[in-house]
């Protein structure tokens, strides 16, 4: 049984952007391998104009929750923060998107609530605007930073109104955000949206190359403007948008940049250099980058940009503005992205296309990924917020830690480990580990909304009464398990990330993308683990051999014999997702009633699923949208493609293999 050991992630994208680089000639002179002097590298802030989103959806998403999801996993794998300036007026039915951005460890700013153009408006019109997008971001706690962008980087045509705008800012404590990267992504965008309403694959590819190269030089332009004038490196501020273009593209340009010595800073690091502080010197209509702006004035520099953007509108053919493509659904079978499909996957693959909620199918048999396929826009690399699969994942924690000694007995209380609750809350100490794995901790649940908002989550759980005793009945719930997590912390010394990455994935080759922390910074011990969907199959392939991993025992057979297994009875049996038939829960896992009672499953929120079948030798991933409305359609439909296409190739074995 051999899998081979994932690819580097980055290495073919990284060459085929290089490519493009040298074979066109425009090496930089501040390449890292040519520049003897490393601290010639350029520090780079990202920002992104038009929060929640600008343009056409990616093909098949009808909410923008997944393409800025995708924009802050790439984000986070390159260590980069990024400032997102919301358009407050456009936020309505989108406020979880901007809670995942700031969770992801990004800042929003204010791109005022209507994005009225300063020249078109009076300076007073223009100022109540921004100040009502301040008073709404300010629910955003920290997650906010007290800057403006100005739409179109318009900042007051004539003195008057300029001065008069800059003191109402003033006024409200608001800095403003300078653009010093000011580029015409935003015209590639707009040919990159007519190329994806005429489904020409081609004409989308040009336009990426097209773009990472704009972006490249377009930094690269700034950096010679800012030595120019002030003669050293200036921290620069890049200005990208939040569109399907950027989206996709992000992490091709980010890695070049990168890969040409450019660093990834905050915002509020790149405006606290002094550059920042000088005279601007400019009034008038055009919106500029502030290395034009600032003392010694330099409005020529602009012909660069607006050479760029002739040149781009030539090449794309943008001269007249393009008509925005109809928002209306594909008819016919839609588009999907398969690396493996063996004979008759086919059927299966385009059954589960027709969601407009599906992400991926992946099947691994004997260890084998034989099936592999992406759909509505995701791909290899795009993570999937693993929902309530990360309660599965954080048992499986519980197993590695009993394994390595940290934890002594499942048994033991959750006060032989967090002492320091003996006092404070006597009869909630003495709640067991299995008892959390088991969902009969007996406390009352808590209000997921509410406990978002608490400092403590672990002090707000115990504060709880309990409804019935410790380990007589099953509360599915999700917050309780910080218990599970405050106490693994504790008991193994590692943050919960550090245990996934260094105990877990690390020795079955995955890779922990992301897991949202609470206030007191200990991961979520059952919600928001991000893994891409590769690494998850091999979590479902280590429980089907029995905890083993290349000769290690990364898991006991025992535990995966228990966790898997029922260890109570919830009282309705088809409790989650009502499609699949469930026997029982075992430790934060789903014993399924399917294969004579053999298999089971991790399955979150939206449709995600783990699901493994051992007398078949077999591992069904899915991972989907996870809207708020109801999934029932997509529940039905996953249920049919396992049960109906998926099983019935893979033989069922006439007992469990040992
Ligand atoms: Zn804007």
């Amino acid at each position: 049984m051999h899998i081979p050991r994932r690819p580097v992630r980055t290495a073919a994208s990284v060459l085929w952007v290089l490519g493009t680089f040298f074979t066109t000639g425009a090496r930089s002179p501040h390449a890292p391998s040519q520049s003897p002097h490393p601290a010639a590298a350029i520090r780079l802030a990202i920002t992104f104009d038009d929060l929640p989103w600008v343009g056409p959806l990616p093909a098949g998403d009808s909410a923008a929750i997944q393409p800025i999801d995708r924009i802050a996993a790439v984000l986070r794998v390159h260590q980069a923060p990024a400032t997102g300036f919301v358009i407050c007026g456009e936020v309505a039915g989108h406020e979880a998107l901007l809670h995942d951005w700031v969770a992801w460890g990004n800042t929003l700013g204010n791109h005022s609530w209507s994005h009225h153009d300063l020249n078109g408006r009076s300076a007073d019109a223009w100022s109540a605007d921004v100040q009502r997008c301040d008073d709404y971001l300010k629910a955003y706690g920290a997650g906010y930073v007290p800057y403006v962008r100005f739409p179109l980087l318009h900042e007051g045509q004539t003195r008057s109104k300029r001065d008069s705008v800059h003191a109402a800012l003033r006024a409200m404590h608001l800095g403003v955000a300078h653009v010093t990267v000011d580029n015409s992504g935003w015209l590639l965008a707009q040919a990159d949206a007519r190329a994806m309403a005429a489904h020409d694959a081609a004409g989308r590819h040009a336009v990426a190359r097209a773009f990472v190269h704009h972006i490249v030089a377009a930094v690269r332009h700034a950096d010679g403007v800012a030595r120019r004038k002030t003669g050293r490196s200036v921290p620069q501020v890049l200005l990208l948008h939040a569109n399907t273009l950027v989206a996709e593209r992000l992490d091709a340009l980010l890695l070049t940049l990168s890969a040409r010595g450019v660093e990834f800073i905050s915002l509020q690091e790149a405006l606290a250099d002094p550059a920042y502080g000088r005279v601007d010197e400019y009034v008038g209509p055009k919106g500029l980058s502030w290395l034009y702006r600032m003392h010694p004035l330099s409005v020529a520099d602009a012909r660069w940009d607006d050479a760029q953007a002739d040149s781009i509108r030539a090449r794309f053919a943008l001269g007249t503005p393009v008509a925005q493509a109809p928002a209306r659904r594909e008819a016919g079978p839609r588009p999907y992205l398969a690396f493996h499909t063996p004979r008759g996957f086919d059927s299966i693959f385009a059954a589960a296309a027709t969601s407009a909620r599906m992400r991926s199918l992946l099947v691994m048999h004997r260890g084998a990924l034989v099936a592999e396929a992406y759909f509505n826009g995701a791909g290899p690399e795009s993570p999937a917020n693993l929902k309530s699969v990360t309660k599965s994942l954080t048992a499986t924690l519980v197993g590695v830690a009993l394994r390595d000694g940290s934890i002594h007995s499942l048994d033991d209380s959750i006060g032989t480990y967090l002492p320091e609750l003996v006092h404070r809350h006597p009869d909630k100490a003495g709640i067991t580990i299995r008892e959390l794995l088991t969902m009969s901790s007996g406390l009352h649940p808590v209000n997921y909304g509410a406990i978002q908002q608490s400092p403590d989550w672990v002090e707000m759980l115990l504060r709880q009464s309990f409804d019935h005793r410790p380990g007589d009945g099953f509360v599915y719930d999700t917050p309780v398990l910080q218990l599970l997590s405050a106490v693994l912390q504790r008991a193994t010394g590692l943050s919960m990330r550090e245990q996934v990455s260094r105990n877990l994935l690390g020795p079955i080759g995955a890779e922990l993308v992301h897991w949202r922390l609470d206030a007191q910074g200990l991961a979520l011990g059952g919600n928001d683990a991000y893994l891409r969907p590769r690494d998850l199959v091999r979590l479902g392939e280590l429980y089907r051999r029995g905890g083993m991993w290349s000769g290690d025992t990364v898991l006991s057979g025992d535990y995966v014999r228990q966790a898997t297994a029922v260890q109570i009875v919830p009282p309705s049996p088809t409790v989650n997702h009502g499609t699949l038939p469930v026997r029982g829960y075992g430790y934060l896992w789903w014993a399924l009633d399917l294969d004579g009672g053999t298999a089971y499953a991790a399955l979150g929120h939206g449709g995600q699923f783990v699901l493994v079948f051992p007398r078949r030798e077999l591992v069904v991933v899915m991972t989907s949208r996870w809207p708020s409305a109801s999934s029932t359609g997509h529940y039905r439909l996953v249920t049919r493609i396992l049960l109906q296409q998926i099983l019935p190739r893979f033989p069922l074995r006439a007992s469990e293999p040992p």
